[in-house]
């Protein structure tokens, strides 16, 4: 892995110090100099575009054409979007008309809530960076970036580039492990913004706890794919097999799972092999090194091969692993059963278990006796089918025919619910996150002749007139 130079744990205080003094310095009040530093940062991933490809290689063995699929270019479009919103968004909104109180000019403003911390993690460490960098500047707030040291090329790349093309009073990072984030969580943000797993999750809120610091949870689990007899064969396996494999597995709104009827297990799993000779002749490793990501480390690879090692399913495609290069093939594995090694936690790798169900109903009763998921997958051309899964059931996200993209569909929010997380981003919910609704009104002096009433000495008379 390239070496990360972590930040000095005397020097996280001051950087909060300096963000907190940038927030007061009000160069933010300035709606074009946040457009400025949008602006900016569309300029440093997009002159830098071939860099964060090779660090995200780097660090994931990502495939150039993914990374700039599912980073690089929906970074640059979140970039410019809020630039072209944030006048709008920002702008005070009036309340609905009321007789009673238009005359005291109700306003709701859009104002910043102040320093925000971000803390990302390695799967996909420059789109969860960049995202919530813009909605946090187009709102008004000064920002710590915490990156993910398990994705030490790209971190460097941001400690590099950001004080190159960004105010640094405005925007600072501090790269570093356990140590550093806990001296970071020890401090007062005004709202922290953590991405990761969900026993961390507990930690960051625990510490946001003691300084009553808001917090946005985006945190992972089992999504569950529901396939029935309807769906369109061809369309479920490319895009399942394609959602699974993105980023060798390691994507927080990956079809974890899938469940399917029993008497339409054997036709839905041969078609599912069939895209699998397709996708990946013979094998992904020997076929195509720049096709397939590898496992973030050791530990990583490790556990999916345990999963993998342990599970009673059949391998009915791929199964190969390589601890050198941390290669994991892509892996269907079925008759898997629901206490499988391959059923107990989010697998984040490319191996997918195909559970038998009886029919919808029994699908529904499975996903509902887990925690709800990130993102339900439903394949089928009933509509009946699609309303059924979706009316019955709770997850962060809901796609019919689709996986993986919802997340980047402009105007969607994206979250989790329950141990999946909580609050929402993307785009303007991201504005919205990191900005305090401040109610005000402006009271003129002649409202008292109408509003006299309330003076005392209190008399009923007075009252009802
Ligand atoms: P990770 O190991 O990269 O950790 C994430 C961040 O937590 C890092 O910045 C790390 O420094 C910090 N961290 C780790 N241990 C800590 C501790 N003890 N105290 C304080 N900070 C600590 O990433 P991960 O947690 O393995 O990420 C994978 C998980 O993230 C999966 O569950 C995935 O589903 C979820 N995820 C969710 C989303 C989403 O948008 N909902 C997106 C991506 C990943």
């Amino acid at each position: 892995m390239p070496e990360l130079a972590y930040t000095p744990l005397d020097e996280i205080e001051k950087i909060h110090a300096e963000l907190k003094a940038g927030f007061k310095s009000g160069k933010l009040n300035s709606i074009a100099y946040r457009k400025y530093q949008l602006l900016q940062l569309g300029y440093l991933v997009q002159e830098n575009a071939d860099r964060l490809e090779g660090a995200l290689k780097a660090d994931l063995g990502r495939p150039g054409v993914e990374a700039r699929m599912v980073e690089i270019n929906p970074s640059l479009g979140e970039i410019l979007s809020t630039y072209k919103n944030v006048e709008k968004w920002a702008k005070p909104e009036s309340p609905e008309f009321h007789m009673n109180f238009f005359a005291m000019r109700p306003k709701i403003n859009k104002v910043p809530k102040g320093t925000i911390l971000i803390i990302t993690p390695f799967n996909y460490p420059l789109w969860l960076a960049i995202g919530p960098i813009v909605g946090a500047i187009a709102a008004g707030n000064t920002v710590a970036l915490k990156p993910a040291e398990n994705a030490p090329a790209t971190s460097a790349l941001f400690a590099e580039l950001i004080p190159k093309y960004l105010d640094n009073d405005l925007i600072r990072v501090i790269n570093g492990g356990i140590a550093e984030t806990t001296k970071v969580l020890e401090l007062q943000w005004d709202h922290i913004i953590y991405t990761g797993s969900g026993r961390v999750g507990k930690i960051v809120a625990t510490a946001a706890a003691k300084h009553l610091t808001p917090v946005t949870l985006e945190l992972g689990g089992k999504s569950p794919v529901v396939v029935d007899s309807t769906c369109d064969l061809k369309t479920v396996s490319k895009r399942l097999l394609w959602g699974k494999c993105v980023n060798a597995g390691q994507t927080c709104v990956a079809p974890d799972y899938v469940l399917v009827p029993r008497s339409f297990h054997d036709t839905f799993v041969k078609a599912l092999k069939d895209t699998y000779d397709e996708f990946y002749p013979p094998h992904a490793q020997a076929s195509s090194p720049d096709n397939f990501s590898r496992m973030i480390t050791p530990q990583a690879f490790n556990r999916v091969k345990g999963l993998l090692d342990a599970t009673k399913g059949t391998i009915v495609a791929g199964g190969q692993t390589d601890a050198e290069t941390k290669f994991i093939a892509p892996t269907i594995v079925t008759n898997v059963g629901a206490d499988d090694s391959l059923m107990s936690d989010e697998i984040f790798g490319p191996v997918l278990p195909i559970v038998a169900v009886e029919d919808i109903d029994e699908a529904i009763r499975f996903i509902n006796s887990k925690d709800h998921p990130l993102a339900l997958y439903v394949f089928s051309q009933d509509q009946a089918v699609k309303d059924r899964v979706f009316k019955n059931t709770q997850s962060g996200g809901f796609s019919v025919n689709e996986v993986l993209i919802h997340p980047g569909v402009e105007g969607l929010p994206f979250g989790g619910v329950g141990s999946s997380g909580y609050g929402q981003h993307t785009g303007k919910f991201t504005f919205d996150l990191f900005t305090h609704l401040r109610g005000s009104i402006d009271s003129p002096s002649w409202l008292d002749r109408i509003l006299s009433f309330r003076y005392p000495p209190y008399t009923l008379k007075k009252y009802k007139a």
